[in-house]
């Protein structure tokens, strides 16, 4: 069979075997609905609870401030809108940044546009950074909310979480980050980084699609955004996806145990390509923060060439990778992420981002810097501006 590597974990993950074993059991066997009083209702509410608790104690929390949701986006949109519909009488501005992932950022755009209220998108610096002083420096009275994500989902940028945790303790404003690149990957301590909110999702740790959970501090007031049935509290409404929350809790426990290990051996994979990329290939940049970013991110602008045509001559030696965010593939503008670094349209279009994980080995990192060089040189023998510049003052 044709060689397959699979180097785009940020945009999903596979599902490990004892998650896919721990699931099946409970669409097979024990398929009953949580709120049934009967024993098929029971085993399954107690299953919901196990994994509640699993994934609460994984980020310092108690499991009745941990609600399951249906992904990282629904886990965004809650906790925003959530937020600020139930605290319209304290204030109407929300600060966030330029970089947010879309289900970020359209959620606040949507409170602008429909709502009334008002935000701040703060910039970052080259490596994708926010200042803390432009952060205190767009507090306002009316000021209700900081959402600031963990971690970029394209150029792996990690945010001073604590110190920005601190400035809305502070000010006595709640803090909201999009964790769902961290979660799984990161030691999360929600009480000593004076985290309010955190969104996370299943798939990005070899769970289940569909399924996430949004922690959420005693004493935040949040509206519901679906309503209906009394299920997780009252706050939101379905049956249970009994199977996904299962899912979820296993793949949580499995992320957490040695998860100090599993940095330390990504980071190493990650460097290796970071340096063996920058080393053989000429006229590249790294994209994000070259210390603060997720262990598993690698981001690369190559001038003269167009991202698009990278993956599909990657892909031809079967590697699977992304050019900035799985979300922005099919549209033709640059990620907002990469120009937010400063970053040309003509750069921004020339970037690939590799995201390795648990089943990437040393071998697939080597055959990646084997197969790039000669495709990228090919590609670039096609611009008409990378022909000057070799021929000229190269
Ligand atoms: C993947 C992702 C999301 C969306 O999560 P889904 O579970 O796919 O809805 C949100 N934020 C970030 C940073 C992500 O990487």
């Amino acid at each position: 069979m044709k060689k397959r590597i699979y180097m785009d974990y940020s945009a999903t993950t596979p599902v490990k075997k004892e998650v896919i074993d721990a699931m099946m059991n409970y669409m097979e066997t024990e398929y009953g609905n949580p709120s049934s009083i009967h024993s098929y209702g029971r085993n399954t509410k107690n299953a919901v609870d196990e994994a509640r608790d699993i994934i609460a104690k994984s980020i310092n929390a108690k499991s009745r401030d941990l609600y399951f949701t249906a992904g990282g986006s629904e886990s965004d949109n809650w906790a925003i809108k959530g937020y600020a519909f139930a605290n319209r009488n304290k204030g109407n501005h929300i600060i966030t940044t330029k970089i947010e992932h879309h289900a970020v950022l359209h959620a606040v755009e949507y409170l602008e546009k429909e709502h009334g209220f008002t935000a701040t998108y703060l910039d970052v610096d080259k490596d994708g950074l926010i200042s803390l002083e432009d952060l205190k420096n767009a507090m306002t009275d009316e000021t209700i909310l900081i959402t600031v994500m963990y971690a970029n989902n394209e150029i792996g940028t990690i945010q001073p979480i604590r110190e920005i945790g601190a400035v809305a303790k502070e000010h006595k404003v709640a803090f909201h980050t999009d964790g769902v690149q961290a979660y799984g990957h990161q030691i999360i301590d929600v009480d000593e980084l004076n985290i309010d909110m955190l969104s996370m999702s299943a798939h990005k740790l070899h769970g289940p699609k569909g399924m996430g959970a949004l922690y959420v501090r005693p004493g935040i007031k949040l509206h519901n955004l679906i309503h209906g049935g009394a299920q997780e509290r009252k706050k939101r409404a379905g049956t249970e996806n009994v199977p996904g929350i299962v899912g979820f809790g296993k793949a949580a426990a499995l992320a957490h145990e040695n998860l100090e290990e599993k940095i330390a051996r990504t980071t190493a994979l990650r460097d290796r390509l970071i340096d063996g990329i920058l080393e053989k290939i000429p006229y590249t940049l790294l994209n994000g923060h070259r210390t603060k970013r997720l262990p598993n991110n690698t981001n690369i602008s190559f001038r003269f060439i167009e991202g698009e045509s990278l993956l599909l001559s990657l892909d031809m030696v079967g590697i699977a990778a992304s050019s900035g965010s799985a979300c922005t593939s099919g549209s033709l503008d640059p990620s907002h992420v990469l120009l937010s670094l400063g970053l040309s349209h003509e750069v921004a279009h020339g970037s690939l981002r590799l995201t390795v994980g648990a089943f990437n080995t040393e071998e697939d990192i080597e055959y990646l810097l084997q197969e790039l060089p000669p495709i990228v040189e090919r590609l670039r023998q096609m611009s008409p501006l990378y022909e000057e510049i070799k021929g000229g003052n190269a």
